[in-house]
């Protein structure tokens, strides 16, 4: 392993290529949709910047994020495609997104009066996505009489357009959700009222990665595509009807930094909850909760050794865990805590439902103090180390 970005024996290994397979999975699913690669949050964990040239070349032609800071960060790495930030921006920081053809989401008539203001400190148009609320109560619309204001205020603005008009989906990922359709149906209602006044935007947009997978049905043109595109299934549920494969990206790893031999009644870790009742081999690993290995993990949790499951036992540490070895095994051994070693395979899914959570939670929660090792057509690529600036 290519060890030249990072000195510490814990990674979580990127695998690029698994998700270029999955966008060009979702553009064979749905050819006449665009996709927009969500890398909020870092890519949920998975790196922004690498997975959004990954998607980008895969077939996605647009990017959607949280904040302004992450659309700005991946225009300052040179991407130069559509983004989208989806949460609200102050109004204050309108010329800073138009200045740097970033799209923003609007869903309050205050916010665009008072944007309209900041608007005049540039030459440049801002590109809008109006929000509409159909039922997930977030943020959006929910009013007839506001779309029209709102919509007709931006149109007559030689300072602002509509890109978009979109909504958000609060159940697709459960099969049977009354909500579900209800939403749909709504959000169809809104676009035929903005035909009615003459208003056309580019794109139409409700699907999530569970609304894309089901195919959600309506004059749409674009898929927000988050969860799937890193290989993960948005629920249980979907896991079970997903119409193709979906290949994980994402793998955690460690490696034994020592090996000791309890005898019976020695004890582990804080609180000293695990006592050995025989004589037992135990190996540490490099990895804790400051890393996003959740403390809530063990007892429970088992890591992969050469490709057996080994638990982990007594309580996770701030930047150690233990484990209990079958026999003695070597110092530098290598541990997959989140992957596949030989035929076993600990899927994220295992370790969201270890920590009463869903897989979402998992990836966005390991730490930048964990590097990121980047695969890409077999071969690593590139080492991100936030830590050291890498
Ligand atoms: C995060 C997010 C998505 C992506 O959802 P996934 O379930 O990860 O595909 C899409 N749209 C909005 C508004 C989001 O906030």
């Amino acid at each position: 392993m290519d060890r030249h970005h990072f000195y510490r024996d814990t990674w979580a290994e990127i695998n690029l290529d698994k998700i270029s397979r999955n966008v060009k999975s979702f553009k064979k699913h749905l050819p006449d949709q665009k996709i927009m690669a969500v890398v909020k949050a870092n890519g949920y964990g998975h790196g922004a910047y690498q997975t959004a040239v990954e998607a980008l070349a895969s077939g996605a032609e647009l990017l959607a994020v949280a904040i302004l800071d992450e659309a700005l960060a991946l225009r300052k790495q040179g991407i130069s495609e559509p983004i989208l930030v989806m949460n609200r921006i102050r109004p204050e920081y309108v010329s800073l997104a138009a200045e740097n053809e970033i799209s923003v989401t609007v869903f309050q008539k205050e916010w665009l009066d008072e944007a309209s203001d900041f608007l005049k400190e540039t030459e440049k148009s801002l590109k809008i996505h109006i929000k509409l609320d159909t039922g997930m109560g977030r943020v959006g619309i929910t009013e007839a009489t506001e779309l029209y204001d709102i919509s007709l205020l931006i149109n007559n603005s030689s300072k602002c357009e509509i890109e978009g008009v979109f909504t958000h989906f609060a159940t697709a990922d459960e099969w049977e959700s009354p909500l579900f359709e209800e939403q749909r149906k709504r959000f169809i209602k809104q676009i035929d009222l903005l035909e009615k006044w003459g208003i056309t935007p580019k794109y139409f947009h409700s699907a999530n990665s569970a609304a894309a997978l089901r195919k959600v049905e309506g004059p749409f043109n674009l898929v927000r595509l988050g969860i799937s595109m890193y290989g993960l299934s948005p629920s249980a549920e979907m896991k079970e009807k997903l119409p193709f494969p979906l290949e994980e990206a994402f793998s955690l790893h460690s490696q034994l930094v020592h090996i000791k031999k309890l005898s019976p009644g020695d004890t582990v870790s804080y609180g000293a909850t695990y006592a050995a009742k025989e004589e037992e081999w135990v190996g540490t690993l490099p990895i804790g909760y400051a890393d996003g290995w959740q403390r809530r993990l063990s007892p429970g949790a088992e890591v992969l050794i050469r490709g057996e499951r080994v638990p982990i036992i007594g309580r996770i540490c701030m930047d150690q865990c233990m484990v209990r070895l079958p026999y003695k095994m070597e110092v530098g051994e290598k541990a997959t805590l989140i992957g596949t070693q030989n035929d076993q395979t600990i899927e994220m899914d295992e370790i969201a439902s270890l920590a009463n959570t869903i897989n979402y939670e998992i990836p966005c929660l390991i730490s930048s103090r964990v590097p990121r090792v980047f695969v890409k057509k077999g071969r690593i690529s590139e080492n991100m180390n936030v830590i050291l600036n890498f």
